[in-house]
């Protein structure tokens, strides 16, 4: 018998619908033709940062991050997965950046969001590893992370995941058919979504124990971010590149977010290289998700920078939808 809800796509996205609406009854199966997490999720840093990702003339992307933060506490205690709690800093390394932070601060501030600036020597008696050049910051006391690898793993430990490269939706038994295909939904229906690749670096610091970690906040500057996990591990990412469907690494793009990051962080440089990797962020033409529903497909896709931090509000709006419920 066909399931009441076929999910293509096992990223954050699917598996975080696929849980809900088991949760609700809902009988369904999860079609990825690479896996669960062959996708941009689990490229992703992990950031959980309406506030810092706040863009001039995107309230809506705004509210809908900060309304998706308030569920992370709750989603990552359902999994079991930890969140790391410690804030956000966003350095600036010159004038020009300087000037560009007092304005994204301004921003903020007029918006009411939380966000304090610091001089130098106060961003560096929290982050005693910045460079001493440092012009200004900005804390970000309500920005967190997550660590996306182990959100998957939770999520696919409570899902069925199939194998199977869908080429359409017609392929497909369900009731209903929900598009969580990333990057590629374009090829399922009828979305302006398209893949903005990103390059992105893991590291590792072999002397961790022997004294605390070189970063406890997310760390964002122009250009990239240092995410730190709390156990001597960090994400540096990420490039922004429009090029298709291409994931392959560049030395050039491993060369400018190494350059970038030493410069604000020169301990880095000691951190063991474990992993370089390419993703596709699904775009969109205003940066906010699609999803709605277009006759029997329920569409979720469109995150772009954001599926990690999106992905509880995804599937509470999603299901909402399957079941008929006011969102
Ligand atoms: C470098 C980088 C860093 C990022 N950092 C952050 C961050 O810090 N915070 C944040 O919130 N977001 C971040 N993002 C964005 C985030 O990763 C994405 O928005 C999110 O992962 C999208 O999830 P998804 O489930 O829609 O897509 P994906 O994870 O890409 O999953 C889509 C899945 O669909 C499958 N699929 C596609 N077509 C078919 C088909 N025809 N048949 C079967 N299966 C199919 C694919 O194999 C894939 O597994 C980052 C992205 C990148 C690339």
């Amino acid at each position: 018998m066909a399931q009441d809800v076929a999910i293509i796509g096992a990223g954050i996205i699917g598996l975080s619908i696929a849980r809900r609406a088991a949760r609700e009854g809902l009988s369904v199966v999860v079609y990825d033709r690479g896996g669960a997490g062959a996708g941009a999720s689990n490229v992703a840093a992990g950031m959980l940062a309406p506030v810092t990702e706040a863009e001039f003339g995107n309230p809506e992307l705004l509210e809908l991050g900060l309304a998706a933060a308030e569920r992370w506490p709750a989603f990552a205690a359902e999994l079991g997965v930890p969140l790391h709690t410690a804030g956000t800093l966003i350095a600036a390394r010159d004038r020009d950046e300087a000037e560009a932070l007092e304005r994204e601060h301004a921003f903020r501030d007029r918006l009411g969001l939380r966000v304090e600036r610091l001089r130098p020597s106060a961003a560096r008696r929290l982050e005693p590893a910045l460079a001493p050049t440092i012009r200004l910051a900005l804390h970000i006391p309500d920005d967190h992370s997550v660590d996306p690898r182990a959100v998957l793993a939770a999520l696919a430990a409570d899902v069925e995941v199939v194998q199977r490269d869908v080429a359409s939706l017609d392929d497909v038994e369900a009731e209903t058919v929900v598009v969580a295909a990333g990057a590629w939904s374009g090829t399922l229906a009828d979305v302006p979504v398209r893949p903005v690749k990103g390059q992105i670096l893991r590291l590792r610091d072999p002397t961790i124990g022997s004294h605390p970690p070189l970063l406890d906040r997310v760390l964002r500057f122009e250009g990239g971010y240092l995410v730190p996990r709390g156990d001597g591990r960090y994400v540096l990412g990420a490039t922004v590149e429009e090029r298709g469907f291409d994931t392959t690494v560049t030395a050039g793009g491993v060369y400018e977010l190494l350059r970038d990051a030493t410069e604000l962080v020169p301990g880095i440089s000691e951190l063991v290289l474990e992993e370089v990797a390419a993703g596709l962020r699904p775009g969109t033409p205003g940066n906010v998700p699609i999803i709605r529903r277009d006759g029997r497909a329920v569409i979720a896709t469109g995150h772009f920078r954001n599926g990690i931090l999106l992905a509880p509000l995804t599937a509470e709006r999603v299901v909402s939808e399957l079941i008929g419920a006011p969102a």
